[in-house]
């Protein structure tokens, strides 16, 4: 499995890595070199993880093709990555968050809330976004403060009234959400009336990563473990063949709605087992072996 993430480089530039075969590559060289070998092949000078989707170089180029072509050619050692490393988000500025809510039964169940008959969704603030490993922060008058680990989709190219025959061609890989909530203030604006947003949108209840899994790294986004741990504890654990709309489904409807653009990030929904932070935890989200996303409560 390839895992591409952002990452703080030097004098502090944002680059793309890849782990390849088990070593991290710097990515943004490694394509640079590539290019070179391959003269007759325009491509674009790139950093972020949101311009390779634009690019579309998950279906134009393989990192097998890629990485094989490079040893062939040169000794690649100096491309990879040493030494410290901070993670950013693998997209970081994404033209929207989309969160579905209700999607497993039973955490609308633990909510009281009644099994939706077609998508109930939200929509998460870009500002939101944290890395693995920086700090969720609690506002003072947020009251209780919840995790919701999730299953998140990369959206590869812009797209409308997408069918849901053809709505895997615009999933670009894959990535793992905290969809943070401030549960009270939720409960507050649902019994109002009122939208999600202010539950949902605070800085730093959107963590997001470590890594990006291009689509064709993952065989069933549909039968994949969803785990959140809180001090090493298990509070969530479930699997997206439980979610209520598929993946297809999920595009479709949305679409429908409104054009996804390439980078747009959907937060797929969270099982039961949803529970309170508190100042001093740390919490982890793991998917299948996709890696831990993980941060602190301050
Ligand atoms: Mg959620």
């Amino acid at each position: 499995m390839t895992k591409v993430f952002s990452y703080l480089g030097e004098n502090n530039l944002n680059r793309v890595g890849v782990e390849w075969r088990g070593i991290e590559y710097n990515f943004t060289q490694a394509w640079e070199m590539f290019k070179e070998i391959k003269l007759d092949r325009t491509a674009p000078s790139f950093q972020l993880v949101q311009l390779i989707i634009e690019m579309d170089l998950f279906y134009n180029e393989t990192f097998d093709e890629l990485f094989e072509t490079l040893q062939e050619y040169r000794k690649i050692d100096d491309l990879c990555i040493r030494g410290h490393r901070k993670f950013l988000a693998p997209v970081i500025r994404p033209p929207k968050i989309i969160g579905i809510g209700r999607n497993y039964a039973k955490h609308a169940e633990e909510l009281g809330n009644a099994v939706p008959e077609t998508p109930v969704f939200f929509t998460k603030p870009s500002s939101a976004i944290i890395a693995s490993g920086d700090p969720i922060r609690i506002p003072p008058a947020a009251g209780r403060v919840d995790h919701e680990g999730e299953v998140a989709i990369v959206v590869s190219k812009n797209c409308t009234d997408v069918r849901a025959a053809e709505a895997m061609d615009y999933v670009a890989g894959y990535t793992i959400i905290n969809d943070v909530t401030a549960r009270r203030l939720q409960d507050e604006d649902k019994k109002r009336g009122l939208p999600w947003a202010r539950s949902k949108g605070f800085d730093t209840f959107c963590p997001m990563g470590p890594y990006l899994i291009p689509a064709a790294c993952v065989a069933n986004p549909h039968d994949l473990e969803v785990t959140v741990n809180v001090n090493g504890e298990v509070r969530q654990q479930g699997n997206t063949k439980k979610m209520l709309f598929k993946i297809p489904q999920l595009i479709e409807y949305l679409s429908q709605n409104m054009t996804l653009y390439a980078g747009d990030v959907i937060a797929t929904g969270t099982p039961e087992g949803v529970g309170p932070l508190t100042a001093g935890d740390t919490v982890e989200v793991s998917v299948a072996d996709w890696g831990v996303l993980r941060n602190r409560v301050v």
